[in-house]
């Protein structure tokens, strides 16, 4: 697909924000905590990485040293059979042999996340002045969007996501998306739809 030509560091604006709070976290840390890498190697896969993309993915970040937050001080030289192993895993070309394939939206919602753990959803559990901040980086300069989605969080977290969905059309391609066309489960469905609508 159209996502092979391109890396992920052209797309990541499209990523809903979950995914992309965590590719917020890599960029600043150079490493993700395992639950948090596993959730974002996942999504990658669903999106449509082949598994040699994400490798190299992660071996680039990986090389790098650990940012001064991070909490996973892991290098690519000595723990890359665990990574490649663990990524392999994944696209079930290990052990049970089954693919892994992204959680849906309604259990990304229930996760229960420990004090400052990476995760979950935003919408369900960011307060908002947290939300804020993540929507801030998504949208910079859109004071009007952020407050809407932030009252359409409060009807329920997909609402809330489906109003981010919709701003961020309008801000990236000038397309307002019919709110009936606005219909994803889980986080790669978020991206593709973005896709579809993006490439019209
Ligand atoms: Fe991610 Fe789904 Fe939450 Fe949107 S509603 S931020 S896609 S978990």
């Amino acid at each position: 697909g159209s996502f092979s030509q391109s890396s992920i560091d052209n797309v990541f604006v499209d990523f809903p924000p979950c995914i992309r709070h965590l590719y917020d976290v890599l960029q600043r840390d150079n490493r993700l905590p395992h639950q948090a890498r596993f959730d974002f190697s996942v999504f990658l896969k669903d999106i449509g990485l082949s598994l040699e993309e994400q490798l190299s993915f992660w071996e680039a970040v990986y090389m790098k040293d650990p940012g001064e937050n991070a909490k996973c001080t892991h290098t690519w030289e000595k723990h890359n059979k665990h990574y490649i192993y663990s990524i392999r895993h994944i696209y079930g070309l290990e052990g049970s042999k089954l693919e892994t394939c992204v959680k849906s939206c309604t259990d990304i919602e229930d996760i229960k996340l420990a004090v400052n753990e990476e995760g979950g959803c935003p919408f369900a559990h960011d307060d908002d002045h947290n939300l804020k901040k993540i929507l801030k980086k998504c949208l910079p300069n859109n004071p009007e969007d952020i407050e809407v989605i932030i009252h359409e969080r409060k009807l329920s977290a997909q609402k809330g996501c489906q109003a981010y969905f919709y701003a961020n059309m309008l801000k990236r391609y000038k397309y307002r998306v019919p709110d009936d066309e606005i219909n994803f489960q889980n986080p790669a469905e978020f991206y593709l739809l973005t896709e579809k609508f993006s490439t019209k």
